[in-house]
């Protein structure tokens, strides 16, 4: 279709068919999930142990949860925290919280006390479902009503998860379903947007409705198999868009087996793949990476892949090149989305053979739109010219929680997303990520927001000012380094440094180097000259 790009309005069209997504404006993401019929039988797998989870099972459990949360008190609008590692029942949590219309939050399960009490003072949670290593540290943060232990799976201790229990044994035919609007909040998720900390990203029913058809549907819909003889290997967090999206919603809708891991580790991985047959596998670009090597270093072939997808992050074109030598029988492609876009915003389907552009992002979802805008006239750009890329459609975010200012200056002119990334379209239609124009740093697909770190370090003592931005990294894509000068006198070490933010945020939010200077470039205005501080130290 030439037509995705208009020279009159400046805006680029979906290539794809539109979808009819659901008008009915009373309608939540629990019901409309459990409306498909699928053959599918397994929904969840723990890859270690094998504990299973039916999609009959499901469907029943989700209710208990719904009904045990609604006899605690639990109501429409509160919030609860989910701050868990993968596993089999992190989707039946996420989806009984949202059954009874109240609104989900998540976080990484290793973050720091500091780092929760922030967030769920700032989100105002009522209840958190945590794992017993971080009951004690939740207990005395002493602002929640309710503390819900979660257990591995379903084989519990009865006496040492007594709230769970009772949540899941509640009878699933009493719970009560509340009005719930396509427009009502359905989860705050976080991240840094262009700028600034860490912010709440508020997200509606009607934007996680739009993530499974445009996004998970329509894609399945793209190919000839039957989705539910799809086994997915959930490796990516389920606490981050890109997982959620998938493995805690999308996916189940389509009746796929999902074997779940509860944290990343790629011997574990590829047993997986193995044991139980995974046919798809979408991943962030290091672990393309750690694949390659696993196959130097074990020859493990992988034969029942069939699909990798990656996102998140950039990919360098000798990882690709590197796999796609090593599994040649596995469809490679790539996708772009962000928490903003509730994942939404393009995917990789090519058209075969030799013409696939695996260094593209691919082409824009259905029902999205896009525009490219030069960054210093503020005009549209055709195909061929990069720019800040906006993005429009009904995944989009309702906006920054309790941020007026961060969401003007996010979504503008009725409903643009500014996504802080410099990308172009080429001549057909397909999506090419160049740079990222925001502060985000991303360490192997993990948003850390600079100024959150930097919010840290300047209350050290003997630090005077600082900034934080990424060197490049072949392992993680990208770290965060810490430009610091120091208070005159001051014998400050990195070491110390790294040790001082180390102890008060989740592992993978850690400076891991320190830069000391004399003082940090600044423009006329004071802002912080970042990109100058980068290039001066070896990186671009
Ligand atoms: P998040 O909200 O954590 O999902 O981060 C979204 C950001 O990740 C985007 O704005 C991009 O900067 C980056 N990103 C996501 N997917 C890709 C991709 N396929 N290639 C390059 N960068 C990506």
């Amino acid at each position: 279709n030439p037509a995705f790009f208009s020279p009159r309005t400046g805006i680029y069209s979906s290539k794809h068919a539109p979808r009819t997504l659901p008008q009915n404006p009373f309608l939540d993401l629990v019901s409309f999930l459990f409306s498909h019929e699928h053959q599918g039988e397994i929904a969840l797998v723990d890859s270690r142990t094998g504990f299973s989870i039916s999609y009959k099972m499901l469907r029943e459990l989700v209710d208990s949860v719904a009904s045990g949360l609604q006899t605690m008190g639990i109501c429409s609008k509160d919030v609860v925290l989910i701050l868990l590692p993968n596993s089999v029942l992190f989707p039946v949590i996420l989806l009984g919280v949202l059954s009874i219309g109240a609104v989900v939050t998540t976080m990484n399960s290793l973050s720091s006390i500091d780092e929760i009490r922030k967030q769920m003072r700032f989100g105002n949670s009522k209840l958190a479902f945590t794992s017993l290593e971080n009951i004690e540290k939740i207990e005395n943060l002493g602002v929640l009503h309710h503390i819900v232990a979660v257990p591995e799976d379903l084989n519990y201790d009865k006496a040492k998860f007594p709230l769970f229990d009772r949540l899941i044994s509640s009878n699933s035919k009493i719970m009560l379903k509340p009005i719930i609007h396509q427009s009502d909040t359905a989860a705050i998720l976080y991240s840094s947007g262009t700028s600034g900390l860490s912010k709440g990203v508020v997200i509606t029913h009607r934007n996680l409705i739009s993530m499974v058809e445009l996004f998970v549907r329509f894609e399945a819909s793209q190919y000839e198999n039957k989705s539910w003889n799809n086994v997915y290997l959930a490796a990516l967090p389920m606490f981050h868009v890109y997982g959620l999206s998938l493995f805690t919603m999308g996916l189940l809708s389509l009746g796929s087996t999902i074997v779940v891991m509860r944290r990343f580790d790629m011997q574990e991985a590829i047993r997986a793949i193995e044991k139980y047959k995974v046919t798809h596998f979408p991943v962030v670009p290091p672990i393309l990476g750690a694949l390659v090597r696993a196959k130097s270093a074990t020859g493990c072939k992988l034969e029942s892949l069939m699909q990798i997808s990656s996102g998140a992050a950039p990919l360098s074109r000798k990882v690709i090149q590197d796999f796609l030598r090593a599994f040649p029988h596995i469809d490679f492609i790539q996708g772009y989305g962000m928490t903003e876009s509730t994942a939404v915003g393009t995917r990789g389907f090519n058209s075969g053979g030799s013409d696939k552009k695996y260094k593209s992002v691919g082409l824009l979802a259905p029902n999205m739109q896009a525009k490219v805008i030069d960054l210093r006239s503020g005009s549209c750009l055709p195909p061929g010219y990069s720019g800040e890329l906006w993005l429009h459609g009904p995944a989009i975010m309702k906006g920054y929680l309790n941020d007026e200012d961060a969401t003007v200056s996010t979504i503008v002119e009725n409903g643009w997303l500014r996504t802080g990334d410099l990308a172009y379209f080429d001549q057909d239609g397909y999506l090419f990520v160049m740079d990222r124009l925001k502060d985000t740093i991303k360490y192997k697909g993990f948003q850390i927001a600079p100024a959150d770190l930097e919010a840290l370090l300047i209350a050290h003592p003997d630090i005077l000012d600082v900034t934080v931005t990424s060197a490049a990294d072949e392992e993680a894509g990208e770290i965060p380094v810490a430009f610091v000068v120091r208070k005159p006198g001051s014998s400050l070490s990195s070491g110390q440094v790294i040790e001082f933010v180390a102890k008060q945020v989740a592992p993978y939010k850690k400076v891991r180097k320190v830069v000391f200077v004399n003082s940090i470039p600044k423009s006329t205005a004071g802002k912080v000259l970042r990109r100058l501080l980068k290039k001066s130290h070896g990186d671009s």
